[in-house]
């Protein structure tokens, strides 16, 4: 005890999106930080809308960002078990020792009269609060109820409605319980818990000392707080992460694809370069700095530098990220997160030995490896010529001629001397002569250095590349 113990809490609904996967890793960060234990538990309290696909693909998800559970589902821990699925008659528990101390009730009050209460406040401009009636029903009313096959739910009392709470990220923050809701629901008619109880018994169980979590959690936590102070806990302290917005303004939601873990994945973005953007995200780390390798970050992370301005995704800035992470690789290292990416995504379509030497050669003009498939190309005998027109005229062919002279005559020389040695015997100069040599040997009119790409061939294959593009 006493030592930092924080949680991520997904509920596997969804596949993780960057604000949540922001959420994993600050209190990740923050746990390595502070020499404290990182516990990943699975909030899956609503069965019919928890997937088991979902809950394999956050696993993975946080894996492959590098972010590892110090408790949780696979690594175990003492406060187990770890998905609250499997922790349902503890929070039955919970629930009934609060109705034997008058601090929750069973509610007999039917789903319809609730929305009818719904109906009635929106049309008076009244906040949708609960008028706690089911507090007072008679003997009788409940037994009539019961007798119409009515199951109750179980509601916590709300006593003592003014609330001031110091949030890590927010500084203080009030809240006027009366206005903004009456009794709440911690456990359904059908005896399952509701998140509020089990969010708040886990927490308490697990001996969690700090929540940090998404600002949407912010107008549950009175609940939380109360909840806890009457089960004899003492609440932990509360951080609420301002939400990511994204593209068109909108808070990102997991129904949004384009921003999901995965997605990134699949677009070939370097995990280190990931976890770097959205760190900057919401922490400002006080000079200029924006390029931290993950073990920079580890260490340079403070949730004190984290403030609470909205923060919008820019897809933008994230290639400019990864690119900077793709330039500090080594040329070994590159190539072998490249060719695993493309492997992984069955892209690899060439030789993989002929692959490997040519991919550092596009270090330094990618953004992430999704461009490489077709920047591969290069390594096929037929591809496309991306402007065919400057390979036909007069000038052209009379260089590509030149070529083969050269090539026959003697041995494979470096690009720039075999090039040395075709200049003095065409018209075109300059831009004229090499543009055509590009296309012919690449098919395309922008790539990476000639003399880069040049020794990676034979020269049978050059001589080929020459006669084809005299021939088109
Ligand atoms: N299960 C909640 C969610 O996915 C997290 C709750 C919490 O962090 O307290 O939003």
């Amino acid at each position: 005890m006493g030592s930092i113990r924080v949680r991520f809490a997904p509920s596997p609904t969804g596949y993780l999106h960057l604000g949540n996967i922001r959420t994993a890793l600050f209190n990740y960060l923050f746990a390595k930080r502070e020499g404290g234990t990182f516990i990943l538990r699975i909030e899956d309290t609503d069965p019919e809308r928890s997937e088991a696909e979902y809950r394999q693909a956050l696993t993975e998800d946080l894996l492959w960002m590098g972010i590892r559970w110090d408790e949780g589902p696979e690594v175990g821990g003492a406060s187990g078990p770890y998905l609250a699925s499997e922790r349902f008659s503890i929070y039955r528990q919970y629930a009934q020792t609060l109705i034997q101390e008058g601090k929750a009730y069973h509610c007999y009050v039917t789903e319809e009269e609730i929305e009818e209460m719904k109906r009635l406040a929106r049309a008076e401009k009244r906040p949708p609060r609960f008028d706690n009636r089911g507090r007072d029903f008679s003997k009788a009313e409940i037994e009539k109820r019961k007798a119409q096959g009515i199951r109750p739910t179980v509601r916590f009392k709300i006593e003592n409605p003014k609330l001031k709470m110091n949030d890590l990220v927010r500084g203080e923050v009030s809240f006027n319980l009366d206005e903004m809701l009456g009794d709440f629901v911690i456990q359904r008619a059908d005896g399952t818990p509701t998140f509020h109880l089990a969010v708040c018994v886990d927490d308490a169980l697990m001996n969690i000392t700090h929540v940090i979590r998404g600002e949407d959690h912010l107008s549950n936590t009175p609940k939380h707080i109360l909840l806890l102070e009457a089960m004899g806990f003492k609440p932990p302290q509360y951080g609420h992460l301002s939400l990511v917005h994204g593209p068109g303004g909108e808070p990102l939601s997991k129904r949004l694809e384009s921003v999901s873990v995965r997605e990134f994945r699949r677009k070939g973005i370097l995990p280190q370069a990931l976890a770097n953007y959205i760190a900057l995200l919401g922490w400002a780390p006080g000079d200029n700095r924006e390029i931290f390798s993950w073990q920079e970050l580890q260490k340079a992370f403070d949730l004190k530098q984290v403030n609470k301005s909205r923060s919008n995704y820019d897809s933008q800035k994230l290639d400019w990220v990864n690119g900077q992470h793709l330039r500090i690789l080594s040329d070994e290292d590159f190539s072998r997160h490249a060719l695993a990416y493309l492997k992984e995504q069955k892209l690899l379509r060439q030789d993989e030995t002929l692959v490997h030497k040519i991919l550092p050669v596009f270090k330094d003009n990618i953004e992430h490896f999704d461009q490489l498939p077709e920047r591969l190309e290069v390594l096929s005998d037929d591809f496309q010529y991306e402007s065919p027109a400057m390979i036909q005229t007069p000038e052209a062919k009379e260089i590509f001629r030149t070529a083969l002279d050269v090539l026959n005559a003697g041995m494979l020389l470096p690009f720039d001397d075999f090039a040395a040695q075709i200049k003095p015997k065409v018209k075109a100069k300059g831009k004229n002569l090499f543009m055509p040599l590009r296309l012919a040997l690449t098919g395309k009119e922008h790539g990476p250095e000639l003399k880069r790409i040049f020794p990676l061939f034979s020269r049978d294959q050059i001589k080929k590349r020459f006669e084809r593009a005299l021939a088109s």
